[in-house]
């Protein structure tokens, strides 16, 4: 390919070359794979003014990834579900219409309007509140017809948690669920018990699910909550656990949920302010759920793994697949 070399300035033959180069995004260092072109006369390269790729964007894009942030598309697509103009939409988040305007085209947003507008995108329902604070934003047809649409995700919503709950656990008990039926009850207050007052990671918690219900199955043979449990790379998981998580939104508000950051990975920890009712668990169950809570109380994410991985179920059994509450027997604790 022909081209005109700014270094030496004459027409010459040149290639294209490609080179790691690190853009600083408010302190995020993140590496991108830049064009350059290399001139055979003089033997220098020169970046290459029109790039096929937008290195800001992708930098923006990255930096928007490792922080679970909205991109912009999913800004623009949540206003129009809710046939929202960027005017009446600005007016609602209470910032700037070009700010707005920018955020939708690809401009890092600010932090502080980032957990604006995600506030309203995990509740679009806190809309309704504005409008009655500020009830001449919309006319009133508009405003009728953006009230209906609210009030039916509301509804569409706790529909859709319900039947997501009832496909889930729509199994009968078995040797893989310790011989019992699914009692989501049951395990919304085990949750509460490992996490009232103590901030536990995602990881942690998984595990402390699966020694409760495993030593209460060898004990008494039946298990707590009726969870199926998988091999899954970091230990034993309850099947499907991130579905459970998601559909189960509703009671998660309930329990706080965080990302933080550890071993260089970002993890997700809970923490419940509100106890947990131990009226719903027979005295057996209390028993091994506060064993279980003594026996790993000083256990980090990384001890607690290592330590599930040592099971006979978890050994015996390859990834995705179902443990049986047969393994029980041999459970370490
Ligand atoms: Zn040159």
């Amino acid at each position: 390919m022909n081209t005109f070399c700014p270094i030496c300035e004459q027409e010459t033959e040149i290639n294209k070359i490609i080179e790691s180069d690190e853009i600083d995004i408010r302190g995020e260092i993140i590496s991108v794979e830049k064009e350059y072109f290399h001139c055979q006369k003089c033997d220098e390269k020169f970046e290459n003014l029109h790039p096929e790729m937008d290195y800001m964007d992708f930098a923006y894009r990255e930096y928007r990834r490792r922080k679970a942030w909205l991109q912009p598309e999913d800004i623009k697509v949540f206003r129009d579900s809710l046939g929202l103009t960027q005017q009446q939409f600005s007016d609602i988040l209470g910032i700037g219409v070009a700010t707005l305007n920018r955020y939708e085209n690809g401009s890092l947003q600010s932090e502080a309007h980032e957990q604006l507008i995600r506030l309203f995108v995990d509740d679009p329902s806190l809309i309704l509140g504005v409008l009655n604070r500020k009830p001449n934003l919309l006319t009133k047809s508009e405003q009728e017809k953006l009230t209906d649409y609210l009030h039916q995700i509301e509804k569409g919503k706790s529909v859709l948690v319900r039947k997501t709950i009832e496909n889930l656990a729509n199994y009968s008990p078995d040797i893989f669920s310790g011989g019992k039926t699914f009692d989501f009850r049951k395990l919304i207050h085990v949750f509460k018990f490992f996490c009232y007052n103590s901030r536990i990671y995602k990881t942690k918690l998984n595990k402390l699910l699966f020694y409760a219900d495993y030593l209460h199955y060898r004990d008494y043979g039946v298990s707590i909550t009726g969870l199926r449990y998988a091999h899954a790379p970091f230990g034993p998981v309850p099947n499907n656990f991130e579905t459970w998580l998601v559909a189960s939104s509703k009671w998660i508000e309930e329990i706080e949920s965080e990302e933080v950051y550890f071993d260089e990975n970002v993890g997700e920890t809970f923490m419940s302010d509100d106890p947990p009712d131990m009226n719903v668990f027979q005295p057996s169950e209390i028993k091994v759920l506060q064993s279980i809570k003594e026996k790993f109380l000083g256990f980090s994410c990384r001890e607690i793994t290592n330590y599930s991985h040592d099971e006979i179920g978890y050994k015996n059994t390859k990834d995705g697949e179902l443990i049986s509450y047969i393994y029980a027997q041999d459970l370490r604790v």
